[in-house]
């Protein structure tokens, strides 16, 4: 057998290994190498970030050579429980929240897909008694065809990626496409995309309401045949937003059979992923937080329901998406402004006159001027949401740049004193 794989990025390569592993020949292309005679393969495998409308993919159809996806492909050789978990924000955390959770209580599990590793790295180490919990991201939920989730998660379907989507539509369809290929589903009852999805074997968790997962009195319930109850006090990851990937990731585990006491140490065991809602220091009473995974409005909207007297530092490549509708919470929770990157005139003209505005042309300044402006109690929150890509290579190297920047104002600041 002989396949064709469509990319070279980490995908590509996670699906190389695979096959190589298999005895199976395959050879790569991207854009820029020649053109190869697509007859000559048995199969293509196609990596989440290759064009889907690439006329190379309208070669391989017309010669009828199948086209799999990185994911498809890993699901076919891999064996035991999956666990896939997508939505526009906290897919990361949740992923990893629950595979955490898993090892710390001696189960034999694997996590990757969208997250870490590529599923094909590790399918084939899978064992009927693995949990595999696979993060996927809408363009790897495009290609499923046989795949096949024992519970899956949908944590929120906000606008992002408008870039990539004819429309908001159209992205909400591609993830709910995940519910086709799943024998459990929960999704965010508060999410006005998911809260009308029907089906039976749907299970809905809820911050606002009571559903099957809830928050009563300071503790998360899960409500299902087994009872769960997690005081909130036991939780280290704070903010609404990680409320909710709380909730799903107990129902996860509750499914899955793991006991109240279990969960509970596998949710202490875990203190976040860098670059999410994470505390860097302290600098003359002022709090800094580096949120620079926040690359569309609703992960900003979370980040400002999460802190009060708030000096915001946001900005960066522009990716077509509309903030008008966090208006009202910049008003109520941001101080004063900081913008930066390509966004920074669409965000001085969104808020304008809701707070002071200013602009800075580096992450040094920008971190600089927003301590200037703050007083002690305050909270200085990197959340920038916009993508990265106009000043820095991608979001951990934004998210470095403003822990490198606190700890230089830090530096200075003690300097002086010295001196
Ligand atoms: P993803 O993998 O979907 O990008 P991450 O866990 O990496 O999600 O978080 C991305 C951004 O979204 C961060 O700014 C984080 O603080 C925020 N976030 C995390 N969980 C949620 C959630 N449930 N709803 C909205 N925003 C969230």
């Amino acid at each position: 057998m002989k396949a064709l794989i469509l990319g070279r990025g980490v995908s590509g390569r996670g699906a190389a290994c695979l096959l190589g592993s298999l005895g199976f020949s395959y050879q790569f292309y991207q854009d820029g190498d020649c053109a190869p005679d697509v007859s000559m393969f048995d199969f293509a495998v196609r990596s989440p970030g290759f064009p889907i409308n690439h006329k190379i993919l309208r070669l391989l159809r017309a010669k009828n050579v199948p086209t799999l996806g990185e994911i498809e492909l890993a699901f076919r050789f891999s064996r035991g429980k999956i666990v896939s978990i997508t939505g526009t924000n906290g897919k990361s955390t949740t992923t990893a929240l629950i595979h955490t959770a898993l090892k710390t209580n001696g189960y034999k599990t694997f996590i990757g897909g969208n997250f870490g590793t590529p599923f094909s790295e590790f399918a084939l180490k899978t064992k009927p008694e693995t949990v595999s919990v696979i993060e996927l991201s809408s363009f790897q939920i495009e290609d499923l065809k046989s795949y096949r989730s024992d519970i899956s998660v949908v944590l929120n379907i906000t606008p992002d990626h408008m870039n990539r989507y004819r429309d908001f539509h159209e992205y909400a369809e591609t993830k709910l496409k995940l519910l086709k290929h799943s024998d459990i589903a929960i999704l965010n009852r508060d999410d006005p995309q998911l809260r009308s999805t029907k089906g039976d074997n749907i299970i809905f968790f809820s911050r606002k309401e009571r559903a099957d997962a809830y928050v009563d009195s300071e503790k998360i319930v899960v409500n299902l045949k087994k009872k769960t109850e997690i005081p909130l006090s036991e939780l280290p990851l704070k903010g609404v937003h990680n409320l909710e990937n709380y909730m799903a990731a107990a129902t996860v585990l509750n499914l899955l059979g793991l006991t109240e006491d279990e969960i509970i140490r596998g949710f202490k065991a875990f203190n976040g992923l860098p670059h999410r809602t994470e505390f860097v220091g302290t600098v003359k009473k002022v709090k800094f937080i580096n949120d620079s995974k926040s690359t569309n409005p609703d992960s900003l909207k979370k980040a400002l329901e999460s802190f009060e007297k708030v000096i915001l530092i946001a900005g960066g490549s522009s990716k077509g998406l509309d903030f008008r509708e966090l208006k009202e919470l910049f008003k109520e929770r941001v101080k004063e402004a900081v913008f930066i990157g390509e966004t920074a005139e669409l965000l001085a003209e969104t808020f304008k006159g809701l707070s002071p505005i200013l602009r800075a042309s580096s992450m040094e300044e920008a971190v600089r001027k927003a301590f200037e402006l703050s007083k002690p109690g305050d909270t200085v929150l990197l959340s920038p949401g916009c993508a990265s890509f106009d000043m820095f290579k991608n979001f951990e190297e934004r998210g470095e740049a403003f822990k490198k920047a606190v700890l230089k104002l830090k530096r200075d600041l003690e300097e002086k004193v010295e001196n």
